[in-house]
């Protein structure tokens, strides 16, 4: 019999982390937590009002194996590949690039007034797809849709399903849920997610407290892995609570990490390297872009 409340059962603080050319961002969890996480390889928090912060950017760098989900809450990343994509991810957009077999690109925050602010998210692939057509989706905000429930809470739907709301980001082989939940204060939340799933929450803003075994408030940046069982129930608190709810079904399959690059075998990671350093890393030269 499985608890009816999904509890949780790891909290991740965070560590800040200098990533690409020198941006200061918060690492919630990554390869050393492997493969508690899984399908979910990996998720940064960045957020400065401080340009010095994050102006150095994520210069031309390779991706392969993986998706990356980039969510922007404020200011802008300037995004460019090396096969002629390009645009700008602005606040409340999300950007779902599937790297498949090989894509080089960047990510330049652009200097904004207000705080640079938003998330990304690696989602694993699973090895028969790693070495697919690359693909991109880009969804600006008013393409996001949100629900609304009796008791005023606001849950953005990025991907999969609350109640009659279906996210635009389908197809996708793990089947992931993505939602930006927003509670006035004490304003209660619950949701089933798919059976299985590996589920876990992120709070944005203020504090929200889980139902469960660890009940204790989630506070802002603070990511909370839950356990088996059926319904997720959360209560902001007196300010209020903002949290990202992620879902997906786990892979359970081996993972090979490299940097950018993750794939199952250490020898998929010796072709790419040697392909980045001989050339052939790019096995389709225009990726699709979905709509
Ligand atoms: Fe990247």
């Amino acid at each position: 019999m499985t608890d009816p409340i999904r509890s949780i059962t790891r909290r991740f603080p965070g560590v800040p982390t200098l990533e690409g050319a020198g941006v200061r961002l918060r690492r919630s969890f990554s390869n050393p937590e492997v493969p508690l996480l899984d399908p979910f390889l990996l998720l940064d928090r960045f957020g400065s009002s401080n340009p010095a912060d994050y102006m150095a950017g994520f210069p031309w760098h390779p991706h392969r194996g993986i998706q990356t989900v980039t969510y922007m809450l404020g200011g802008q990343v300037a995004h460019g590949d090396t096969l002629g994509n390009s645009g700008v991810i602005g606040a409340g957009d999300v950007q779902w690039m599937n790297s498949g077999s090989g894509i080089i690109h960047q990510e330049m925050p652009q200097r904004t007034e207000g705080p640079m602010a938003g998330f990304q998210l690696w989602v694993n692939l699973p090895a028969r797809e790693k070495m697919d057509v690359p693909a991109y989706r880009g969804l600006s905000a008013p393409e996001l849709p949100t629900a609304t429930t009796d008791e005023g809470a606001r849950v953005k739907v990025l991907a999969g399903q609350y109640r009659d709301v279906e996210g635009p980001v389908r197809g996708i082989s793990v089947d992931p849920t993505y939602f930006d939940v927003t509670l006035p204060p004490n304003a209660p939340f619950a949701w089933t997610p798919p059976s299985g799933h590996t589920l876990f929450a992120h709070a944005v803003d203020g504090t929200s407290r889980f139902e469960g075994h660890d009940a204790e408030p989630l506070p802002s940046g603070e990511t909370a892995l839950f356990g088996p069982g059926d319904e997720v129930r959360a209560r902001a608190g007196p300010e209020g609570g903002r949290f990202l709810l992620v879902s997906g079904r786990p892979l359970h399959e081996p993972v090979a990490w490299y940097g950018p690059i993750v794939m199952n075998r250490p020898d998929e990671i010796q072709d790419a390297v040697r392909e980045l350093r001989q050339g052939g890393f790019i096995k389709h030269r225009k990726p699709i872009v979905e709509e």
